[in-house]
């Protein structure tokens, strides 16, 4: 059986590390790969190789990063089918949801391409007389990337083109699930020229994740998970004395309000619930049915939930794959029976599916529980699966006043025909990022993306203009060049302008 072996300073490697951890094929339920986990020591290995390689890329110039990344974002192109499949083999998601994730990343790669535009500094003239002040920005050294199983290439693309094309070397630690396509994304670095050292990969666990926090020459960590491993990285980084920005969990919810066209609403909230089985921080866990919305929007939701073509991610009749791993499928099915245990209705059941051909896979079907309550487990937990609960709501106030209380606030969206209750609702509600008929409303990559609350820890974004600023920091300079030698005194009081 194949490992999975980390990628440091340019070449694959084993490492010291003996452990190793299963990767499934979801669809089938068996140990596809065997993928290696690293010790502290490998983990010192990739730091050290990535402070080596910031001597120099941390000098190079930005025509050099530019062109790193343009010729990197058409290999990407290249490369996008062979991509697809390897994230669907082990995620489990479609090969289209992969392609659309594939896509994003890259979007991110094209912003990197156009960094000579963002990192351009400002400068004041003639502050005072004979004196200018500017300022620029300049990479922090070794940054470190530690992310998620349910998007496998995409997180990952939210840090570390922004942060090599900022002239920073990275390590990423991607999840141990699904980390082949990260060792991919190095070989086409490593093809796009860039220099060895800058990307490294390191494959692992909590061992080699606290070996990144407690790496003295690690000076930042971008984080993106759970919001429990969310605060811990946190903390940890931050007493580290590192830069830290960490993305956790969610509960997204939509608002349908009476005049939304119900069959477009329903649609939508039917994808954003059940695509990539409802593992995405973006899905939407919640709907909230205004007034009479409520029954109407329930009766077409059970109707396109019962519709939606469960079956391998490989298969192009899927609509949606199986979950990740069977502890995934566990918490699914034992969210569905506390939802049903605490008093909601089970409009659509989801457990018990079972897909001839492929038994053991970690399959789940949609599931659809109406008059959910923000006091149910169904409700307070971030499920991760394909279930959607509805909750009722008399008016907008109640929506937005369920939506606030939510400790989460990633994402959220509102389904109406009205301008107004739009307004009012992007205005008031306590969420990062808002659709407006639109269901999963994730910045393009000009922008940052972050959720406020418990989907959030510290107060940074990801990637945009966010992650030019996370990635670098300042330095103003006053100059003084006189034409003739020694026309200003020097001064022992605080220097003012004159
Ligand atoms: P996770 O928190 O279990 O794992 C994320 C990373 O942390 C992985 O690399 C993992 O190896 C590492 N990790 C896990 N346990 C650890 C520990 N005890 N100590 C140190 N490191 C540890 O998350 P997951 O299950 O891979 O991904 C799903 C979660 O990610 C969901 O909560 C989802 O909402 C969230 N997510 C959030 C966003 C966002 O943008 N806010 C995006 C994607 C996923």
């Amino acid at each position: 059986m194949t490992t999975i072996e980390h990628w440091i300073g340019g070449a694959l490697t084993a490492g010291g590390s003996e452990r190793t951890g299963d990767v499934f094929n979801p669809a089938t339920g068996e140990v596809a790969r065997q993928v290696r986990l690293a010790g502290a020591a490998d983990v010192d290995a990739a730091v050290r190789t990535a402070a080596k390689a910031f001597e120099s890329w941390g000098d190079s110039s930005l025509s050099q990063r530019t062109k790193v990344m343009f010729r990197f974002r058409e290999l990407l192109v290249e490369h996008e089918d062979e991509m697809a499949r390897l994230i669907s083999a082990e995620h489990g998601k479609v090969v289209e949801d992969a392609r659309g994730e594939i896509i994003r990343g890259r979007e991110v790669v094209e912003y990197a391409c156009g960094i000579a535009d963002v990192l351009k500094g400002s400068y004041s003239d003639q502050v005072s007389r004979g004196i200018d002040v500017f300022n620029f920005r300049q990479p922090l050294g070794v940054c470190a990337g530690i992310t998620p199983f349910n998007f496998p290439i995409m997180v990952p693309m939210w840090m570390h083109p922004v942060a090599i094309a900022t002239g920073n070397t990275f390590v990423l630690k991607p999840s141990e699930r699904d980390p082949s396509v990260s060792n991919l994304v190095a070989e086409l670095y490593a093809e796009a020229g860039l220099p060895d050292g800058v990307f490294n990969v390191v494959h692992g666990d909590k061992t080699a994740v606290d070996a990144l926090l407690d790496h003295d020459e690690v000076a930042a960590v971008s984080f993106v998970g759970s919001t429990p491993i969310a605060k811990y990285i946190h903390q940890r980084a931050t007493e580290n004395g590192k830069r830290v920005q960490a993305l956790g969990g969610a509960k997204n919810h939509a608002v349908v309000l009476p005049d939304a066209d119900l069959e477009f609403a329903a649609n939508h909230l039917t994808a954003a619930a059940y695509g990539s089985a409802g593992q995405r921080c973006m899905a939407i866990s919640v709907g909230v049915a205004v007034g009479e919305a409520g029954d109407a929007l329930v009766e077409v939701l059970k109707r396109k939930a019962e519709e939606v073509k469960v079956g391998p991610g490989d298969d192009p009749a899927s609509e949606m794959g199986p979950v990740v791993t069977p502890a995934a499928r566990d918490r699914v099915i034992r969210a569905v029976e506390s939802g049903q245990a605490q008093g909601a209705d089970l409009v659509v059941d989801g457990r018990g599916l079972s897909l001839p051909g492929h038994e053991d896979g970690f399959f789940v079907g949609p599931s659809l529980l109406d008059k959910v309550t923000a006091d149910m487990d169904a409700y307070r937990e971030e499920i991760f699966g394909p279930v959607l609960s509805v909750a009722r709501a008399a008016d907008v106030t109640e929506a937005i006043e369920l939506i606030n209380a939510n400790p989460y606030g990633n994402g959220t969206a509102i389904f109406t025909s009205s301008g107004a209750a739009a307004r009012r609702f992007q205005r008031e509600v306590k969420v990062g990022m808002i659709g407006v008929n639109v269901p999963i409303p994730v910045p393009m990559s000009y922008y940052s993306f972050g959720g406020w609350k418990d989907s959030l820890i510290g107060d940074s974004p990801i990637h945009g203009p966010e992650g030019v600023r996370f990635y670098t920091r300042a330095k103003t300079v006053t100059s003084r060049w006189p034409e003739v030698r020694q026309t200003v005194d020097a001064a022992f009081h605080f220097p003012t302008s004159n």
